[in-house]
């Protein structure tokens, strides 16, 4: 049994108002002029969060489109605009949700890697550390902060960088800067972190580790999603937590069926994470009866609408090529279903579930 030697991010700051350290902690990491680059959700643009950045020198701050999922040509394109621009970099912070996260842990990499990440997609192709990289979250769900994986589409599949150069080095986690987050995406991005927490606790790679995290992001997202009438700032302070536990969890076990359908709809129709796996949840009584059950309360009691309907013009091929990526997560399905999985989830009932949606 070859057990998983987990690389977990170098350093963390969790507290309100932390974001402000941000300065102290990037100073010893500065290598001579070689500016910080802050990459910056672009929801972020013309509000206040830029003017609190701490530039110095050269440092620079981009802002991230994130209307679509991070993309390999994206980072590429990236990375080459800052190699051309200044040669090298101290280092890349990324702020921002989950998409700006990852494209973050990914241009650091690809600083230092030749070729494209679509090269690196994969496990463990990636053989050389990036240039020094910060996460400073400002939705929370996705445990992308702690993650070794960066999510990206390229040429011809959805799949992540994942490696032990993917960690971030640091990360601050200053619930302040998710306060304002819409009460929508607060959901999806929320409900990725409690989906995730079902996926691990209910999958069969579950183990002590994973169990003990799980069980905690779980509490933490009952917590400010059910019964709580008003939503208030120990409720991002949670939320913030259940997203680094629920990612802990999943790093040393894995997702499952609301996932591995969900990556389908985001590579064939361009679903978000966060909302594709909401619309997935909500049909997924047979798997996950008890947490299907309470994640429609948790849609209930938050007044949150989740589409329906969204495969109902899709042609077979379509189908297809969702079947044929989804069934392509086999470690998701094989956590979800157990090492048989294959005789229980067939094609048919795959595209039986996706005609559902
Ligand atoms: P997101 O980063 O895609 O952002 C969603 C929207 O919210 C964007 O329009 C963004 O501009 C906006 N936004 C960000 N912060 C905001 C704020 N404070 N207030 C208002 N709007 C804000 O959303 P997400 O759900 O955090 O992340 C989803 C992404 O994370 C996907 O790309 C998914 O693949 C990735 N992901 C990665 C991992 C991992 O381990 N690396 C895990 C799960 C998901
Ligand atoms: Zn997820």
């Amino acid at each position: 049994m070859q057990f998983r030697n987990l690389k977990l991010v170098s350093n963390v700051v969790f507290g309100r108002g932390s974001f402000q350290q941000l300065d102290e902690i990037l100073a010893p990491k500065r290598k001579g002029d070689a500016p910080m680059v802050f990459l910056v959700d672009h929801f972020f643009e013309g509000k206040a969060l830029p003017n609190s950045i701490p530039l110095r020198g050269k440092d620079a701050i981009i802002f991230a489109d994130v209307t679509y999922e991070p993309k390999t040509k994206q980072v590429d394109a990236l990375a080459e605009e800052l190699k051309n621009t200044y040669g090298t970099v101290s280092g890349v912070i990324g702020i921002g949700g989950g998409s700006t996260l990852d494209l973050a842990k990914a241009v650091s990499l690809m600083m230092r890697n030749p070729g494209s990440s679509a090269d690196y997609q994969g496990w463990d192709l990636v053989k050389v550390p990036g240039v020094y990289k910060v996460g400073i979250p400002t939705l929370s769900g996705t445990g992308a902060e702690v993650s070794r994986t960066t999510v990206l589409t390229g040429p011809t599949r959805k799949l992540g960088m994942n490696s032990d150069f993917t960690p971030f080095d640091q990360i601050i986690l200053d619930p302040e800067l998710i306060k304002d987050a819409p009460a929508n995406q607060r959901f999806y991005t929320g409900m990725d972190c409690y989906i995730h927490c079902i996926e691990s606790l209910e999958g069969t790679y579950i183990n002590e580790f994973s169990r003990s995290y799980g069980e905690k992001a779980l509490q933490l997202c009952q917590d400010v999603f059910l019964n709580n009438p008003t939503w208030t700032d120990a409720c991002d302070d949670k939320l913030m937590m259940a997203s680094y536990a629920g990612g802990m969890s999943i790093a040393y076990s894995q997702v499952g069926v609301a996932h591995a359908v969900s990556y389908g709809l985001s590579f064939l129709l361009g679903t978000k994470h966060g909302i594709g796996n909401c619309i997935v949840m909500n049909h997924l009584e047979e798997y996950y009866p008890a947490g299907v059950q309470e994640f429609k309360q948790m849609v209930a009691q938050n007044n949150i609408h989740i589409p329906q309907g969204i495969c109902s013009n899709l042609s077979d091929e379509q189908f297809d090529a969702m079947i044929a990526v989804s069934l392509g997560m086999k470690p998701l399905w094989e956590n979800a279903l157990g090492k048989n999985w294959e005789s229980i989830m067939t094609k048919e009932k795959l595209r039986a579930l996706y005609e559902k949606l």
